[in-house]
This record gives C-alpha cells, structure tokens and sequence, in this order.
C-alpha cells in the first residue's frame, strides 16, 4: 500500500475540433463511419465480464436511415439481473478497497482513450445510434464525456481531502465510504456522455453498479463501456444489462441491496422508479439515495431591449439543435409585441435556412428523432396544434418518416399562454412563443414563472441592467441553470453545473462535486488520545 498523498492536476475542459472541409479529423470521421457501416454489431450484455447473450433480441438502426442495420441487441429480464446483482455484491468489496488512485487512474485513462484514439469511433457511433452531426455528437460524446470522467475524478480528491476539525487531544477523521449495496444506473437515449456519467459518477466512487443502458442508444453506450473496459475497469464493477425499462427496472428495484439509483431520463419514469422504490422501502438494508434529472419545458424570455440580430440564431440553435431532444432545449418563448414583427420575419427566415437530413452528410444542422414513438409524439402535438383555433405554425409543421423519423423545425404562435405546447415536455423540434403587450412584462415574468411544473433551463434577453436584474430576481426559481443573452443549452461541466428543479429532478448537478457527495456515504472517526480516568464530573463535587 502506497503512503504518500497523491494528487491530480486540476483538468481543463476537453477543446473540440471543427470538422471543417479539409481537416483531418474530418476525412477520419467519414471513413470510421463507412467501416462501421460494413459490419452488423450484436451487442449482448456484460456480467462479471462475460458476455451474456439471451434468447431476446432488437435489430438497431440509424433514426435517420431505416433500412441500414446497426445491428442487434440481447434484452435482459429478471434472470440476468439477479446474476448481475450477485456478482457485482461479490466484486464489491475488491473494487471498494482498491485505493482511490488506482480506481480514478481508470476513469482518467478512459477520458484519454475517448478523446484520442477512440474519438473518431465515438463521433461515429453516436451519430449513428442518436442521429447526431458531427458537432453534437463531439460537444458531447467526446468532449462532455471525457470532461465528466476527469473533473469527476479531481472533485473526489477535493472531497477527500475535506476533514474535520480536531482539538488538543485527539484527531478527528472523516472516511468517505462507498454506498453498501450496489447503484442502479438508468440512462435516457439523448446523450452518450450521460449515459457514460450515471454509472461512472458512482464506480468511481467505490460503487459497484447495475447499469441499464438506454435501448435507443445502446449501439452507442456499448462503446462507452468498451472504452472503461479498455482503461482497465475490473469485471463486475459495472454490469451492462440493456432491456425494456421494467423487465431491468423491476428486479432490481426489489432487491434488498438496492443503495442507490442515478437516473436521467422523463418525469413519469422517475416518478415511477421513486413511487417503487417507497413501495419497496422495507425490504432495503439501507434508505437508497435517489437522484434523478428529468424532463424540461425551457424557456427563452425577451425584453424589449433584446438584441435581436443576437436573438435569432441563439433561438433557432436553442430550440432545434439535436431536433430539440436536448432536455435543455428552448420550448417556449416570450416575444414582446413591439419587437415581433422585426424578430418573427428573421427568425422564419433563419428557420428556412436549416437544412435537415442524413447527418452523415455534414451539411445538414439538423438530423431525424430517435424513434417511431418520438416522431409519432410530436407529430401528433404538431397536429393537435394545426387544428386548434388559438395557435399557428408559422415555419415548419411538416414531418416524413418514409426514409428516417424526419420532423421539420417547426414555430408555433399561440394567443393562449396556457396552451398545451406552451405546458407539456415535447422533447422534439417544436418552439410554440407567446407574444405579450410590452406593458404586461411583470403578468408575462409570472406566466413564465408559473405556466410549467419543469424549472430546468431558462434564458432571458435584455440590454438594460436594471431589467436584467429584476428578471433574475423574478424567475429565480423558475430554472436550475439560468442564462443571460445566450441560448439554454450546451452547459459545459466544471462551467455551468446542470440540472434543474421542481419537476425536473433533484438537482443533484451533473459535473459537480455535489454528485460525488450522493454516492458515499461518511464515517466519522474520533481518535482519543489520553481520555479520563474516571466516570465523575467536577460539578458532582462535594460543596466545601
Ligand atoms: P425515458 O424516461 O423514456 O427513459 C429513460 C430510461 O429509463 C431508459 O433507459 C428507459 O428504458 C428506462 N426505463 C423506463 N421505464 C423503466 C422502468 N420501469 N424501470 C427501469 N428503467 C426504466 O426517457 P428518454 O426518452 O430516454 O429520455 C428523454 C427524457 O429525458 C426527457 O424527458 C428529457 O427531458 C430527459 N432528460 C433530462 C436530462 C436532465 O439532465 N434533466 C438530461 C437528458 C434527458
């Protein structure tokens, strides 16, 4: 065992390359994405580091590309899960005794093989698996993912170099165990880097982990546990178990070892995963720690000082960027009148210009959604809304899936801010605004404030101080991450820690120590040095 005090280089956020015409990792991107084409991929699942194949399969592909096949996937059920949670119980101990150097050194060498060598691969895969261009897919499935496993790694040494006070006469002393049990990791489709942070976060920890990849993107979390296994993470540390959500969801909620679940993924999941997790709550050995980052209906709020010519790309980048599958992504919008007219005619003219399609041809900005019961959500909202009397589409409103679930960017005006679109999570390309008087700014603040039951992103527009100010002030609770002259996606970890509150989950910050703290669990330790000989107090003394 070593003795000297280790300690890591504070990171640096990981820099994106460009993929501009005629650089190389441009060429490289193109030719990953033909070889990985060539080859159908069956992906089982990983317990104690054997792949496990079951008698259920999925084919796999490309959102935007149906006829191509990525591959297959093998579904686990109850079986597959109760092995998983054995052998992870038997890892446990190991992996929670190797010294935090030797566990962090993994996660660090994963981030170097993620944004070296594999970075091509990693592009490549998430674009495939979640229709992605090439900029989303390296912000993310490269850049957030490597940044998430290298500040990670730094904010643990920080924790643990935080240690109590100890007066003359003893030393006091914190230990940051790993949870007794093991962590359920449940992973949304839309981000590769956070289904590679949700189990990471806690293996590196000390935990082990049952981690249930997202079915839609599994081609691409396949990748992410290839790339740990690559660093050298140990059998059993993080067992890969994709499935249907309750054929995964339910045995391993019922077992008594359950210390943990870090989810992200929609309102109505995560409120049922809690409700079985209450439900279940004296079958535990230990009260699990409950962390979920769900859904998001996110704002874009303009004075009329905004800056429109600013305005307008932050708004089509906000709303439509990833086919506005980004929990962050602007769904809601307020416009004062005054700035409408100048504002609604640059905007539809900017909406026109995005180019939609294959996302292996790199001039499109925008790709299909994930899958057949996205597209038929949000088609069905985008109808709902042709046929209403208190709204219109003003760009868009058009959706195909002949080749790939194509949905057009689509902006809807409503003169109800209460609208349905105005209200409920669409997780698709669709930005409804709601133009208010400018004399109603203080009723709108509270519209803003008080239309949706999310509070996860926001953004206000404004030139003025004062107004600045107040509108913060206004809408303080009304976003966990909050901007000012900007769009309300892209958070960057160690920048802008994410996660929102009130129905958007428990904003436990994705990227921040705050995180870490949920996945140990402290001892306290006092050490006495010379303690007292007998039992009495003076005050027990005899009056002279
Ligand atoms: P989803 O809720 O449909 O699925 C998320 C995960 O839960 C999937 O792996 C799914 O299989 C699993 N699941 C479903 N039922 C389950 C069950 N009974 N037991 C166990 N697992 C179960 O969400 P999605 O469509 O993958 O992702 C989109 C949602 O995620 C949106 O609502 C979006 O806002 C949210 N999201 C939030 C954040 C954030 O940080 N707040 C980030 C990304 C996505």
């Amino acid at each position: 065992m070593s003795n000297a005090y280790f300690h890591i280089e504070e990171p640096k956020n990981e820099h994106y390359l460009s993929y501009a015409p005629g650089t190389p990792e441009r060429d490289e991107l193109k030719k990953t994405l033909t070889e990985l084409k060539k080859d159908e991929l069956e992906i089982p699942a990983v317990i104690n580091g054997k792949e496990i194949k079951t008698d259920r399969t999925i084919d796999l592909h490309p959102p935007h590309d149906l006829n191509h096949k990525l591959g297959t996937v093998h579904l686990c059920g109850e079986k597959e899960v109760k092995q998983a949670i054995e052998g992870a119980l038997e890892a446990r101990q190991k992996w929670a005794e190797t010294p935090w150097q030797d566990r962090a050194a993994i996660f660090l060498r994963a981030a170097d093989i993620i944004t070296g060598p594999w970075r091509s691969k990693m592009n490549a895969v998430t674009m495939l698996a979640q229709s992605k261009t090439p900029h989303q897919s390296e912000i993310e499935s490269v850049g957030e993912l490597a940044d998430f496993l290298r500040f990670n790694a730094w904010y643990l040494t920080k924790i643990y170099k935080d240690q109590p006070y100890s007066p003359d006469g003893m030393w006091n002393r914190v230990e940051y165990r790993p949870l007794e049990g093991f962590v359920f990791a449940v992973s949304p489709f839309n981000f590769t880097a956070i289904a590679g942070n949700l189990p990471a976060a806690p293996a590196l920890c000390g935990n082990v982990v049952i981690w249930k990849p997202s079915i839609e993107s599994v081609y691409s979390s396949w990748f992410v546990l290839q790339a740990l296994k690559a660093a050298g993470l140990p059998d059993g540390v993080i067992q890969f178990l994709p499935g249907e959500g309750a054929d995964v969801g339910d045995p391993a909620l019922e077992s008594e070892h359950l210390s943990g679940l870090h989810f992200t993924g929609s309102e109505g999941t995560f409120n049922h995963l809690w409700k079985t997790i209450g439900k279940n709550i004296d079958k535990y050995r230990t009260y699990p720690r409950i962390v979920g980052e769900t859904g998001g209906k996110d704002f874009i709020f303009a004075h009329n000082s905004a800056d429109i010519d600013r305005l307008v790309p932050a708004t089509v980048r906000g709303a439509f960027e990833y086919q506005g599958q980004k929990c962050s992504a602007a769904s809601r919008m307020y416009v004062p009148k005054s700035i409408w007219d100048d504002f609604s005619k640059k905007l539809k003219a900017e909406v026109k210009n995005v180019k939609m399609g294959d996302v292996e041809d790199f001039s499109n900005f925008m790709g299909a959604v994930i899958s057949r019961k996205a597209f038929d959500k949000i088609s069905e909202y985008i109808d709902y809304v042709k046929e209403s009397d208190d709204a219109e589409i003003i760009a868009g409103g058009g959706y195909d899936d002949s080749k790939g679930y194509f949905i057009e960017p689509t902006v809807v005006v409503t003169t109800d801010p209460k609208f349905r679109t105005m209200k409920e999570e669409i997780f698709g390309p669709v930005l409804t605004i709601y133009v208010y008087e400018d004399e109603k700014f203080e009723e709108t603040l509270d519209l803003c404030d008080g239309t949706s039951k999310y509070a996860l992103t926001g953004a206000i527009w404004a030139r003025d101080r004062y107004t600045i100010n107040h509108m913060a002030n206004r809408l303080k609770n009304s976003a966990g991450n909050f901007y000012i002259n900007d769009k309300p996606t892209g958070a960057v970890v160690n920048q802008q820690p994410f996660g929102g509150a009130r129905k958007s989950g428990t904003n436990d910050k994705a990227g921040s120590m705050v995180n870490l703290y949920r996945w140990i669990s402290m001892r306290s330790i006092k050490e006495t040095y010379a303690g007292p000989k007998e039992f009495e107090y003076p005050y027990m003394g005899e009056e002279k």
